[in-house]
């Protein structure tokens, strides 16, 4: 795949800084937009402010003018409180229907089941066809529900990339596209709709919350191969739902894996107490001759317990 993953420019006006959700590298993107003005899309989770801080001084572009949210779940917007701490000049922004989402956090929970999170107030609304204008360079907003209402596109019509932030899928290195179907609002009909919207626009490539900007035939061919995989992982989950086996997470992982193909990805982990106890796991399994694990093998399980839980909360049955 035509794609960036690393930290740094993505073209002339464009940087991403890797967020690390969890401590490991490449699963949360933010990206920097600098004309006249700078805007960063999406300020991470609370465990990825200080990276971003870091880099933005890095590149003398703390404070950014703009924030923009792409949508409320904590792994985009919890960073925010920390970096308004240092500056309280920044304006914020997201869709209008964010911004309840956004005031009171108490619906989100993350991965942990961690669900204390800052209320984001002050947040100025958004608009499908409304602009940021950083003088030089504008950036379109672009109704797209679906993984969570509110959610929202941003076109850097300047550059023809699209800021997708969730809002087509999960894109972890090898992995193949994973759709986002997480609790508590995830609307289906409205994602297949929101791809629809996306193929009418004009784009060259898509940069994602997670992860990284991918461009040339593949940008367009992202949006075909997210329909196609949503069915198949929704079916799936129906069936596995018809066993009675939803709540057996390696039974679902290793039906996952056969029959979607799906790469699982060996993602560098940042946090030395990640890299320990993945260290200490893989020294007790070659004791007994089992294969080593990578970080993706952990991940991929907690991942698709998230989906277990979008796909029964859409359901109705939790
Ligand atoms: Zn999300």
């Amino acid at each position: 795949m035509a794609s960036i993953r690393t930290p740094g420019k993505i073209n002339d006006h464009t940087t991403l800084i890797d967020a690390c959700m969890y401590g490991v590298a490449g699963t949360s993107a933010v990206y920097l937009v600098e004309a006249g003005k700078k805007c960063l899309i999406d300020a991470g989770g609370p465990d990825g402010s200080a990276r971003i801080l870091r880099t933005l001084k890095g590149i003398d572009a703390f404070p950014p003018d703009h924030v923009v949210l792409t949508h409320a779940h904590w792994d985009h917007c919890q960073g925010l409180p920390d970096l308004q701490k240092r500056s309280h000049t920044i304006d914020v922004h997201a869709g209008k229907e964010s911004i309840p989402l956004l005031e009171d956090q108490s619906w989100n929970h993350d991965l942990e089941g961690r669900k204390r999170f800052q209320s984001i107030r002050g947040v100025h609304p958004l608009l499908d066809g409304d602009v940021i204008d950083l003088d030089g360079l504008t950036l379109r907003v672009i109704d797209s529900p679906g993984h969570i209402k509110g959610h929202i596109a941003l076109l850097d019509e300047r550059n023809g990339n699209l800021f997708a932030g969730d809002s087509i899928g999960y894109n972890f290195g090898a992995m193949s596209l994973i759709p986002p179907f997480v609790a508590p609002y995830w609307d289906q009909e409205a994602y297949y709709a929101t791809l629809e919207r996306f193929r009418s626009i004009e784009f060259e490539s898509l940069s994602l919350g997670h992860f990284g900007y991918i461009h040339g035939d593949e940008a367009r061919q992202l949006l075909d191969e997210a329909e196609e995989s949503c069915k198949m992982w929704w079916s799936i989950f129906e069936r596995v739902e018809q066993e009675g086996r939803l709540d057996d997470t390696k039974y679902l992982t290793a039906v996952i894996i056969d029959e979607t193909g799906i790469e699982v990805p060996d993602l560098k982990l940042e946090r030395i107490s990640l890299r320990m106890g993945l260290g200490l796991v893989n020294f007790s399994r070659t004791l007994v001759r089992k294969p080593r694990l990578s970080s993706g093998d952990l991940l991929l399980p907690l991942l698709l317990q998230m989906l277990v839980n979008g796909y029964m909360s859409s359901k109705g049955m939790e």
